[in-house]
């Protein structure tokens, strides 16, 4: 199944509810406004955002001046359209680079989320974007995701990879690559991080402690689209634990129903920065809110 498919053709039998009708009231609305609910619930999107989103929908439907020339149907997929958009954090957020050198980019996120591989993905983008970068590898459980970044980074993409072993706390490995980052005079500096199976405390104090030592200017949290439900309690965990400036949305390629691309910035008034869309190192793009709600609405 494609993404968003269920729930652009859930959508679409609201809209199929109002053929016929002459203009949008309190009363025709209920029913597609229930079919809107259900889709969403569907797409695994946050009970409370979905309750925040349908009551802003019917207010503004239920409101609406009857525009000459624009059918009901036509008048609610505006509405919901406006409002995906909005839900999805308005306008693209970009990147923010500090004054002076290095910029820092700290990833968090789960085991097997695409960190790794957004660390790579991130450098590519950021050396074609005219910066220069280094990469920090801190995923110290998993010697493999150290040789991989070493793999992707300094092979495929071709910035330098600081690696301290897998002894030294991640702390001291982000003390000593920040150290190597100036030394080098490198724009770009991001590091990669140990994720866990699930949300421990051993994992979000590393966090603390690696974060106070970079003074990060961005601390992405790495969300696997395919989350599900789940996708709201952890982006409001690692914002409340650790504080994050934004999130990654990895593997839009799959057929994940939606639910984290929706909830993410209202969960956390945090938004989605980048998508990861495929295993290839060029994948990964800027988040268009206004395409994304395109896409939904088929
Ligand atoms: P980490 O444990 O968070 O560091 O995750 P990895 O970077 O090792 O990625 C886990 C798996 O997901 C690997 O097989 C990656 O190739 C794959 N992966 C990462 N990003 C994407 C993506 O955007 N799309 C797809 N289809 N696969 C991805």
């Amino acid at each position: 199944a494609e993404m968003f498919g269920q729930l652009t053709s859930g959508l679409e039998s609201a809209w199929n509810k109002l053929k016929g009708e002459e203009v949008l009231t309190k009363e025709n609305i209920v029913e597609p406004m229930r079919d809107i609910r259900r889709a969403l619930l569907e797409a695994d999107v946050s009970l409370p955002v979905v309750r925040r989103f349908i009551q802003d929908v019917s207010d503004q439907a239920v409101g609406t001046a009857l525009i000459r020339g624009v059918r009901p149907d036509q008048q609610l997929v505006k509405i919901v359209s406006d409002e995906l958009v909005k839900l999805m954090g308005g306008e693209v957020s970009e990147l923010v680079f500090s004054k002076t050198k290095p910029t820092v980019i700290l990833l968090a996120g789960l085991q097997g989320v695409g960190k790794t591989t957004v660390s790579a993905k991130l450098a590519l983008y950021l050396k074609k974007l005219g910066k220069s970068c280094m990469l920090i590898a801190g995923d110290v459980y998993r010697p493999a995701a150290i040789e991989q970044l070493v793999i992707l980074g300094e092979r495929v993409v071709g910035v330098p990879v600081y690696v301290a072993g897998t002894d030294v706390k991640p702390a001291e490995i982000a003390r000593q690559g920040l150290a190597e980052a100036k030394k080098k005079n490198v724009e770009v500096v991001i590091m990669d991080t140990a994720g866990r199976l699930q949300i421990d405390k051993a994992m979000m104090d590393e966090l603390k402690d690696v974060k106070k030592v970079l003074n990060p200017t961005e601390v992405l949290l790495v969300v696997d689209a395919m989350t599900g439900q789940e996708a709201a309690a952890l982006v409001t965990s690692f914002n409340v634990e650790i504080g994050i400036t934004g999130a990654i949305l990895t593997k839009l390629d799959g057929d994940s129903r939606g639910g984290a691309a929706l909830s993410v910035k209202e969960v956390s008034g945090k938004p989605i920065k980048l998508v990861g869309r495929g295993e290839r190192m060029e994948d990964l793009e800027p988040f268009y809110p206004d395409r994304m709600a395109g896409r939904i609405l088929g």
